[in-house]
C-alpha cells in the first residue's frame, strides 16, 4: 500500500475535481460552438399573416409560422 500524506491526499483530490470540471466545461464549450452553427444554417422568416420572426431551413419552400400555425412561401 502506497503511504498518501493528508496534504498529498487533499491536492490529488483538489486536482481530480478541477480536471473534470475543466473536461465538462470544454466538452460543453465544443457541443455550444456546434449548435450555434446550425442555427447560422437557418435564415429568418416573417409571418406574412401575424408579422412573427421565426427562423426555419431555407431548403423548404413552405414554412409554418409557430405563432399562428399558417403556411408561409419561401420567396427567396
Ligand atoms: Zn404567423
Amino acid at each position: 500500500m502506497i503511504e498518501v500524506s493528508l496534504s498529498t491526499a487533499l491536492m490529488i483530490y483538489l486536482c481530480l475535481t478541477l480536471g473534470s470540471l475543466l473536461g465538462i466545461w470544454g466538452l460543453q464549450h465544443y457541443f455550444g460552438r456546434k449548435s450555434k452553427l446550425e442555427v447560422a444554417q437557418h435564415q429568418l422568416y416573417v409571418c406574412e399573416y401575424c408579422q412573427f420572426c421565426y427562423l426555419e431551413d431555407p431548403q423548404k419552400e413552405v414554412t409554418r409560422c409557430p405563432q399562428c400555425n399558417s403556411f408561409n412561401q419561401n420567396k427567396t
